[in-house]
């Protein structure tokens, strides 16, 4: 969908995008990654990955729904601005 289409879609309509979901808090299952990585993202579910706030592209497979454990800064620090979730993945700096 370009952004002209997604401009005239009605609010609250399934683009099938991270638009108008609720996010939800995800984070990398035991064992996918470090566990300093295991932080937690808001994210909204965007077949086949959730989308979180920060950027970042989480493969639905590799993730879990699971509030606790240590926020994602940037994620917050979005959230707390009340700013739109990023529009594209972030690179990875390891
Ligand atoms: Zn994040």
């Amino acid at each position: 969908m370009s952004a002209q289409e997604r401009a005239l879609a009605p609010r609250g309509t399934s683009t099938g995008t991270a638009a108008g979901r609720a996010p939800v808090p995800v984070r990398y299952r035991a064992g996918v990654v470090g566990e300093a990585s295991r932080v937690v993202h808001q994210a909204v579910r965007a077949e086949p990955v959730f989308q979180a706030r920060c950027g970042r592209a989480l493969p639905v497979e590799l993730v879990e729904v699971e509030a606790r454990g240590a926020p994602c800064a940037r994620c917050v620090a979005l959230a707390s601005l009340n700013l739109p979730a990023a529009d594209r993945p972030v690179v990875e700096l390891g």
